[in-house]
């Protein structure tokens, strides 16, 4: 009889056990996706390609061309294209030249659309660019071919489907999956559309940029807009004691071991 009564009980807590585990994998998966994607977004394509704050030998250079790539996987973005539009942003910031304001538009989901088809239309060349916008940024045609290859996308889409096939234990989990599809839309969409619309404002500059958070653990600091247009070159984009810009002290740190060299 009571051998009859532990067969059930080990059973579940086994199955309790594998389902915990496998939680565990998921969650750790989609923030290590979520994190590392950011940072080649905010490092990279961000401070390094549009904004130069910093400069770095050609090998550390494709090395993070390539960091980028895969980290974004299915939603990879061009470095010359972000860099446009970035460039772009900061000159026109919410007016109707900018590829990216909420201002214009509904909802965040409008306004992607909207910045989608500037990109596509700066990436394959069928707008004029201003020469100012279009130069000094870093170029690797053969990961460009690549990444931008549908196959390539989706077979980062695969990888990502595989992963959940591997570990998902239970139906709900894979509504995470369609964040891994489009991690760097939903990065931009949240940045673009909060950080010019919700928090509070350390500068009085011309455009309605704003500090969403205290301390930007959720977008490594790209959400302290107001800071970053107000001083649009400077790397740490916490402006006050007690704001955090969590991307800062690893930028920092690659300077001190001379990965990058910091533009002072
Ligand atoms: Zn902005
Ligand atoms: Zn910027």
């Amino acid at each position: 009889m009571i051998a009859q009564l532990t067969l059930p009980l080990e059973k579940a807590k086994h199955q309790f056990k594998t389902r915990r585990t496998s939680l565990m994998a998921i969650f750790l998966f989609l923030i290590l996706h979520w994190y590392l994607s950011l940072f080649g977004q905010t490092f990279f394509l961000h401070r390094y390609s549009a904004h130069k704050m910093f400069t770095m030998n050609p090998f550390w250079e494709r090395f993070f061309y390539i960091f980028a790539w895969v980290t974004q996987g299915s939603s990879y973005l061009n470095a010359r294209a972000y860099a446009i539009l970035h460039r772009m942003h900061h000159a026109y910031s919410d007016t109707e030249k900018d590829p990216h304001t909420p201002h214009f538009f509904k909802d965040a989901y409008h306004m992607m659309l909207h910045t989608r088809q500037i990109y596509n239309d700066v990436l394959n060349k069928r707008v004029v660019v201003e020469e100012k916008f279009d130069r000094n940024f870093p170029v690797y045609p053969v990961i460009d071919k690549i990444a931008d290859s549908w196959y390539t996308r989706l077979a980062f889409a695969a990888l990502y489907i595989a992963f959940y096939v591997i570990f998902a234990t239970h139906w709900w989990m894979f509504l995470f999956l369609p964040i891994h599809f489009f991690i760097g839309p939903i990065q931009g969409a949240i940045v673009n559309w909060a950080g010019h619309k919700y928090g509070y404002r350390n500068f009085d500059c011309p455009d309605k940029s704003k500090n969403t958070l205290f301390i930007d653990f959720l977008l490594l600091g790209e959400l302290f807009q107001n800071n970053h247009h107000q001083a649009g070159s400077k790397v740490n984009f916490a402006a006050k004691w007690w704001e955090i810009d969590p991307a800062y002290p690893i930028i920092f740190l690659l300077d001190k071991i001379r990965v990058i060299k910091l533009v002072r």
